[in-house]
């Protein structure tokens, strides 16, 4: 009896519970959505992009608007009621005193046709509109801008018709957003299509109307969407990176490939060639959209990009690359807080598309600029420093932003695939990788692509030094790359799979790096034939295979099918002439022969002309045979 009367009272008290909670949350979110923008305070401290403000109901990561010039800052820390705000404009001249308003959200992006061919700051303003506003040359502070234009029609073409369910991330209708790329709409809600429009509007026009399952109420549904940008947007299912990002650089994809979802990091000293390879990357990889995070570059760095890169043409359209590219600058002498601000909506950006079903390339340059604006924050919040002053949670940091690359399947009914592919540039001083900030980036990217400044100094291009990179990814990606040659269709006899001439390639390499250490003491004559043998074919893999001219018209980009048949050739060329000179030829004649010059000229046959390949593969079987019977 006891037992059971204990039972019941617990019962009746977590009912109770239950209820003052749901009574209380109810208050809540109405006092929240009564008072949305109206949460007040007042400036108590100011220690540059630190801001320490008493607001009473704020959240943490909400956005704030703070002084007369209303700065955007974000809440980062609270303390009772001092909220510590990290403010994204310069805060000079801002006095304890002025008012901060908290707007109740937290920093999000807005997410809808427009985005493509912007270029916006950190916090996502479109920096044209921060010309125009400000009237000068420099951000004006407190400018309000929205990144999607307000006016602007799009040709909303349903896909979805009235009566349909819908769940989250199905396709309710598409816009061209440039020639290039279409733009899908996707649906916010799981429900039912109430009705639904076709023609033009702006992205503020409701095309839908869903009546949403879980509230029974029909919602209207715009173009646009908000999205909090600190939350990676859901998928249905991480797959394994087992597709490369083929880049049509052959140093990267045979020897170092990135795979489509994957991570890669890159050093850049100076003149080493990372814009170039930058460049290079978002205009022959098979990714469609780029975007591309300018994270407190100088500002003469980041004038190149914006100069530069609305000027490039997309190879396989000839349209202007900027139609399925987003940049975001963010300078130097810009507020060391909009770093993070950037890279947070520069990859919101990136999933986005992703869910589309496009395959994201998102470039990120420098993420140790940011790394020091982390630093800097956490020394004026008075936090504990770890290595090097950076904060304890550098790594963590790093690796949430890393870990949002993947190829998912996305929402949605239907089966759909995309990617985000990170390739994050870290500038470390003195180029030592030891550094904090290049140590816990290369914990979590699997591809190191070294840029080396001798290399770039020999004019060695693109400067990817094959004995320091590596490529985590080369088991997971070798089916694929096993299947390279099975697509080519007149193959030479002996023909091995791509992974085993690469794995050979390497080896001859790194062979040549030992070689290289005597020859520096005794010169080339002293070799044994055979090693005297190894460095000419390094020589040929170094200067005609791993060398590639980004300004070339034939050769800037070589695709899988090509890099195959060239270093086929190369190593066909090599076990040919170590047979012969096991019967007796000189290293001499074989350095003389015409299929050594025909070797150097690979880089210029056409894609279309393959079949050039076989004919110097017959051509060097004769030459072989005519030096033996010699
Ligand atoms: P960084 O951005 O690292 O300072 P850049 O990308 O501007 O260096 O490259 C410096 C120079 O190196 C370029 O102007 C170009 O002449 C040369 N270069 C770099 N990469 C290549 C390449 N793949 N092919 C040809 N030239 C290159």
């Amino acid at each position: 009896m006891v037992k059971k009367n204990v039972k019941k009272t617990m019962k009746k008290a977590k009912k109770t519970t239950k209820k003052i909670n749901t009574k209380k949350r109810v208050v809540e979110t109405k006092k929240t959505k009564s008072k949305l923008n109206e949460i007040k305070g007042t400036i108590v401290r100011i220690s540059g992009p630190v801001v320490e403000a008493t607001i009473r109901g704020a959240r943490l990561y909400d956005l704030v608007k703070v002084g007369y010039d209303h700065l955007i800052g974000e809440i980062i820390r609270i303390v009772g009621d001092t909220c510590v705000i990290q403010v994204y404009e310069d805060t000079s001249g801002l006095k304890p005193g002025e008012p901060v308003v908290s707007t109740g959200e937290p920093l999000s992006v807005e997410l809808g046709p427009g985005i493509l061919t912007g270029i916006y700051d950190g916090i996502q303003r479109p920096l044209k509109v921060i010309e125009e506003k400000s009237k000068s040359f420099f951000i004006k502070k407190g400018i309000i801008a929205q990144a999607l234009d307000r006016n602007k029609k799009w040709e909303f073409k349903p896909v979805a018709k009235k009566g349909d369910k819908v769940v989250i991330g199905d396709i309710l209708g598409t816009v061209q957003e440039t020639d290039l790329i279409v733009h899908k709409i996707m649906s916010p809600y799981n429900g039912k299509i109430v009705s639904i429009k076709s023609g033009k509007y702006t992205v503020e026009q409701p095309i839908c109307e869903i009546k949403v399952d879980e509230t029974g109420k029909t919602e209207d549904v715009l173009m646009y969407q908000r999205w909090v940008v600190r939350k990676p947007r859901p998928v249905k299912e991480k797959l394994a990176p087992n597709i490369p990002l083929v880049t049509g650089q052959r140093v990267i994809d045979t020897f170092f490939p990135l795979a489509k979802g994957g991570a890669a990091c890159i050093p850049g000293p100076f003149g080493s060639g990372k814009t170039v390879t930058q460049q290079s990357l978002a205009k022959y990889s098979d990714a469609q959209i780029i975007v591309y995070i300018g994270c407190g570059e100088r500002g003469n760095e980041m004038t190149e990009v914006l100069t530069e890169f609305p000027e490039l043409i997309d190879p396989n359209s000839g349209k202007p690359l900027m139609q399925r590219t987003v940049l975001i600058a963010n300078t130097s002498n810009m507020p060391v807080a909009a770093r993070e601000a950037s890279i947070y909506t520069g990859v919101t950006i990136a999933e986005y598309f992703r869910d589309m079903g496009y395959d994201v390339a998102l470039m990120a340059d420098s993420t140790s600029r940011w790394a020091e604006a982390m630093r800097e924050i956490g020394g004026r919040l008075e936090e504990m420093p770890g290595e090097e002053g950076y904060p304890a949670y550098l790594a963590r940091r790093l690796a949430e932003f890393y870990e949002r690359a993947g190829r998912v399947r996305t929402l949605g009914s239907d089966e759909r695939y995309g990617s985000v592919s990170i390739i994050g540039a870290v500038s470390p001083p003195g180029g030592d990788l030891s550094e904090p900030v290049s140590q816990n980036t290369l914990r979590v990217t699997k591809v190191f692509l070294a840029l080396d400044a001798p290399l770039a100094y020999r004019r060695h291009f693109p400067a990817i030094n094959w004995l320091k990179s590596y490529s985590l990814y080369l088991d997971s990606l070798k089916d694929y790359y096993d299947e390279v040659s099975g697509s080519i269709k007149q193959l030479p006899p002996g023909a091995r799979p791509f992974p085993e001439l690469r794995a050979d390639a390497m080896k001859l390499l790194q062979k040549e790096a030992e070689l290289q250490e005597i020859v520096q003491l005794v010169g080339p004559d002293a070799l044994p034939e055979k090693e005297q043998l190894i460095l000419l074919i390094t020589r040929l893999i170094r200067e005609d295979y791993l060398q590639q001219n980004a300004f070339s018209d034939v050769d800037a980009r070589c695709s899988l099918q090509k890099q195959y048949m060239m270093l086929n050739t190369i190593l066909q060329f090599h076990d040919k002439a170590m047979n012969a000179l096991n019967l007796g030829a000189q290293v001499s004649k074989i350095n003389a022969m015409k299929t050594v010059v025909a070797i150097g000229r690979m880089k210029e046959i056409p894609e279309n002309k393959m079949d050039e390949f076989n004919k110097i593969y017959k051509e060097m079987e004769n030459e072989f045979e005519e030096i033996l019977r010699k």
